[in-house]
């Protein structure tokens, strides 16, 4: 069974574990958001890509769920003592040694795909990953501070700002004039399902979304679409998915967000068993839904997720 998941950081990479674990023989794609990269130092960074990886691949501090375990933080501290910062952004010393070696490589005039294979070989996923472009793409949120109306990076609106001013409007920019990376299109033509973990609607499915061809290339696959709702009783169950949604004008409800990916793009819908009540709204917009246990504690209640995301993309096949 070949399986394509669209992910962003936490929420698709422990999704991504369970998946694992629930298919163990399946042929697991991912395409991965890059719109949250970051130029850091005159370092390429790809906090999304590199969740995924260091998760799938055992690196991962577990606690804080992105950045690598048993960490350190010299070259940072260095670097402030130069007063060279940003210091908001947290790059720590093992993490740092992924980012030289991508610039490089990335200098050296391989794409990011490429790049990304070659970071792999390393931590053996045991998926594939795929940037969604190898294009820069970068999302910028406006936002109002001091009176003043203001685009940011991504970055800086969730790190440095912790989301604590309204967003405004969202903008992938460059996904426009972005082409998807080799492989992707190629994988969803010859994928057997399709699925979209729990990750952000906006600034991590929506921003692969944005890419051209994508959106079409998951429609004209012809299979099975599920989603799992990252929106749990009303609230994102970590991160900042209700300022998002609501810059984009989509309430913060389980329902809301798979009408907001609509009919034409989702044949099934997962939400979590606080919200069965927007089952019935879910199924009135032509998605099958099911409510189930949705909290990703363990790999085990993970698993068990991605087992009824693929009984559901079984039920919607037959
Ligand atoms: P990010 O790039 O690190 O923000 O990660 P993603 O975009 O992949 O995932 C973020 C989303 O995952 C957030 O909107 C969370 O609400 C959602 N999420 C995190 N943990 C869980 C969980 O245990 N269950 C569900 N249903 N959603 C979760
Ligand atoms: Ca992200």
């Amino acid at each position: 069974m070949r399986i394509v998941v669209l992910a962003g950081g936490i929420g698709g990479a422990r999704f991504l574990r369970g998946l694992k674990a629930a298919a163990p023989d399946a042929d697991i794609t991912v395409i991965g958001n890059t719109g949250d990269d970051i130029h850091l130092f005159g370092l390429k960074v790809c906090p999304d890509l590199d969740t995924v990886m260091y998760t799938l691949g055992g690196g991962i501090n577990e606690e804080q769920g992105w950045g690598r375990t048993d960490e350190t933080f010299q070259v940072k501290d260095e670097l402030k003592a130069y007063g060279v910062g940003p210091d908001w952004f947290g790059l720590g010393d093992r993490d740092f040694a992924t980012h030289i070696v991508r610039t490089q490589m990335l200098g050296a005039g391989y794409p990011l795909s490429a790049v990304t294979e070659a970071l792999c070989e390393r931590w053996r996923p045991g998926v594939r990953l795929l940037p969604m472009t190898d294009d820069r793409v970068e999302t910028h949120v406006a936002v109002d501070l001091d009176g003043e109306r203001r685009a940011v990076h991504f970055q800086e609106y969730w790190v440095r700002l912790r989301a604590s001013v309204d967003a405004l409007a969202v903008v992938p920019v460059g996904a426009e004039q972005s082409k998807p990376a080799p492989g992707v299109l190629e994988a969803l033509a010859e994928a057997d399902v399709v699925l979209f973990p729990p990750s952000n609607p906006v600034v991590s499915i929506g921003t692969i979304l944005a890419v051209p061809g994508v959106r079409e290339a998951i429609a004209e696959a012809g299979v099975p679409v599920v989603g799992l709702s990252p929106i749990v009783g009303g609230a994102p169950v970590r991160g900042m998915a209700d300022k998002m949604l609501s810059a984009i004008g989509v309430e913060t409800t389980a329902a809301a967000v798979a009408e907001h990916y609509g009919s034409g793009l989702l044949d099934g819908w997962l939400v979590d068993g606080a919200d069965t009540a927007a089952v019935a709204e879910v199924e009135a917009a032509g998605i099958r839904c099911r409510a189930v246990p949705l909290m990703m504690t363990d790999v085990e209640a993970t698993a068990a997720m991605a087992r009824e995301a693929l009984a559901l993309a079984e039920e919607v096949r037959a």
